[in-house]
């Protein structure tokens, strides 16, 4: 199959939306911009071997390549409108492409996000990079991962079949270190697989939260990079204190995975929930007084918000057990991802 066909076949036809004045087909796109509104961009690569195990279903690929993309979006709090897609591919398979495209494309039509253009190659390996165009009001201000301040309440979304780590299980299942029931197994590939963006959430949290951002590599990580920008910005070392206490009681956990979790040593658990995960909610911070704001937006998007502790002036990460007493939260530094070592 030539590359003309392929793109025709499996890539065009999902370009069509107001904005989208030019779509796929020509040397570039064109989108309209919506009154009053600003640009808002993000690029996310997705490779064979590095972000998907080699054997996950091309559909799965196709949702999570756009999924993670969309994760950002709602983590600046803008609304996607259109986005590219450079492929590459070792070989034009046509079963990887119908499954690849249409996992992709039917999440794009959820969110209302057109595919106007891309690039095809052919690669080592199958590697998918998605950038979306998004938009913001040209004079709101984005959700940004500085703004934090001492004494502000530390907010992560989820839902009653979304919880922190349930994606790890999969990670765990597959490495041989746990073994999961069958329900279990399937909820977390699931999770892993199969992110769901919380766009809508992070647009009516935008200004009520002081910062934010999505969790990819896992909540307490992820945090981390929200305490130093929000340290540089503040002129003070944040910190934080983490309510382990709720953690081990289930807070965090969806309900498929509640037993689970309770089988397992309290510090894999913490280790597992907090520290490391492909979970795709947002973390955020507000200040104390915004918690009627925030659980008013959890109730409008069908989620929770959960309070996973606060931002301290500390400069360090403090987990906070029920019994009152407090410990410094110990990264395992070979568990810290890093492309490059
Ligand atoms: P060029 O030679 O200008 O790079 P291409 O043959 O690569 O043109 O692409 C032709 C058209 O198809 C362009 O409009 C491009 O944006 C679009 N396109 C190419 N690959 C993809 C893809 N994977 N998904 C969507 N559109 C694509
Ligand atoms: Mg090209």
């Amino acid at each position: 199959m030539v590359e003309f066909e392929l793109i025709r076949r499996y890539f065009s036809g999902a370009d069509a939306a107001p904005e989208v004045l030019l779509g796929v087909g020509d040397d570039a796109a064109t989108v309209q911009l919506p009154a009053g509104q600003r640009l808002v961009v993000c690029t996310d690569a997705f490779t064979e071997g590095v972000h998907f195990f080699p054997h996950a279903q091309p559909a799965a690929i196709g949702h999570k390549a756009l999924a993670v993309n969309l994760s950002d979006m709602a983590a600046m709090g803008a609304q996607p409108l259109a986005f590219t897609l450079a492929l590459g591919l070792p070989a034009a398979d046509e079963e990887w492409l119908r499954g690849f495209s249409g996992g992709m494309l039917a999440l794009a039509d959820r969110f209302g996000c057109a595919l106007v253009g891309g690039d095809t190659a052919r690669a080592p390996v199958y590697m998918a990079t998605v950038t979306v165009l998004g938009c913001l009001p040209a004079k709101a201000p984005a959700m940004l991962r500085s703004g934090a301040q001492a004494g502000d309440d530390i907010w992560v979304t989820g839902s009653s079949v979304a919880g922190l780590g349930d994606a790890r299980l999969y990670l765990e299942a597959r490495r041989g270190t746990v073994q999961l029931p069958d329900l279990v197994y399937r909820h977390s590939k699931a999770r892993m697989e199969r992110p769901e963006p919380r766009v809508r959430f992070g647009q009516l949290i935008r200004g009520v939260a002081s910062a934010g951002l999505d969790i990819s590599d896992g909540a307490l990580v992820d945090l981390q990079h929200l305490l130093a920008a929000g340290s540089g910005a503040a002129g003070v070392a944040l910190g934080a204190q983490i309510d382990a206490g709720a953690v081990l009681k289930g807070v965090f956990a969806s309900d498929c995975t509640q037993t689970l979790w309770r089988s397992l040593p309290e510090r894999q658990r913490l280790h597992w929930q907090l520290d490391a995960g492909d979970d795709y909610e947002l973390l955020f911070t507000a200040a104390p007084d915004k918690i009627k704001q925030v659980q008013a937006v959890a109730q409008k998007t069908g989620l929770i918000a959960r309070k996973l502790g606060v931002i301290t002036a500390s400069g360090s990460l403090w987990l906070r057990y029920d019994d009152g007493s407090v410990e410094p939260w110990e990264r395992q530094q070979s568990e810290v991802f890093s492309h490059f070592g």
